[in-house]
């Protein structure tokens, strides 16, 4: 599935590619993803517009135009990939957008073949962070200070008894702590992930939200190099080249201190630590 520095780079990805260019039409294969796609709202943000930017918010893509906004998501299994035709090429594709730049003609080709992604469209004016899907994100990890992402983790955190790692993978809470990046953040920051959130401090959660900042920016750094092969070619998923310490190395040594790695589960999710370095 892919997490927020994935999206990250798609949006950066994706901004490259259709900037200067136009969109002309969209080819709409089936008429649901995870719900009906709105046809003509899509095609009114789109056809003629002019595009303005591509952002990211938690794992929505959102494409903005002088005439509307299209927000994406990839679900579970979803892929974009720019390809010279016009016509499906790969089963499950879903949707395809056609755009031109100067007089070359490209598309852009939205594969799912597990249907949880979701596609939408919103015209101009929209305020976005009332949007059904958006609204109930929590806060972008990277576009806070960690002191002000620690105090506003260390808050929501008051009295609560959820361990604290599905309190930071809870996206009304946070957005953007996945699986794998929870792990590795509560390992750098020393915290035991089945602690309680309400009993981790608030100097705690400052520490804790610097990992967190620095464990996505690694991944997206990481992600950025590789990105445009991913998404030019066979679209093959792969996790980016991060060195991870904890998530995945049951009873290898903890690069700290050389104790076996441990695993245990919260809301049913491997979770790896360190019983000697996480506290
Ligand atoms: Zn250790």
């Amino acid at each position: 599935m892919p997490e927020l520095p994935e999206v990250e780079c798609l949006a950066r990805a994706v901004r490259e590619e259709i900037r200067n260019s136009q969109f002309t039409g969209v080819l709409f294969l089936r008429p649901d993803l995870r719900e009906p796609m709105p046809f003509d709202a899509i095609r009114s943000a789109l056809i003629g517009a002019t595009p303005l930017g591509v952002r990211r918010r938690s794992k929505y893509l959102l494409i903005e135009t002088n005439l509307g906004t299209v927000i994406l998501h990839l679900g579970m299994s979803g892929q974009l990939l720019f390809l010279d035709s016009p016509d499906p090429v790969k089963p499950h594709t879903h949707v395809i957008f056609k755009l031109v730049a100067g007089k070359r003609f490209f598309y852009l080709h939205f594969i799912d073949p597990r249907r949880f992604g979701r596609l939408t469209a919103v015209p101009a004016g929209t305020d976005l962070s009332a949007h059904p899907w958006l609204k109930d994100l929590g806060p972008e990890p990277l576009e806070a200070t960690a002191e002000s992402l620690g105090k506003h983790l260390w808050q929501k955190s008051r009295n609560r008894k959820i361990a604290i790692k599905p309190f930071i993978m809870d996206g009304k809470v946070l957005v953007g702590a996945g699986n794998i990046y929870a792990s590795e953040s509560l390992y750098l920051a020393g915290i035991r992930p089945g602690r309680a959130a309400g009993r981790v401090s608030r100097g705690e959660y400052g520490v804790l939200a610097e990992a967190i900042q620095k464990v996505l920016a690694a991944a997206i750094e990481a992600g950025g190099t590789s990105f445009r092969d991913y998404l030019h070619s066979d679209g093959s998923e792969g996790s980016y080249a991060l060195q991870l310490n904890v998530y995945g190395r049951l009873g290898e040594a903890c690069r700290k201190c050389l104790s076996p790695v441990q695993e245990t589960r919260h809301l049913n999710r491997a979770t790896y630590f360190c019983g000697t370095c996480q506290k």
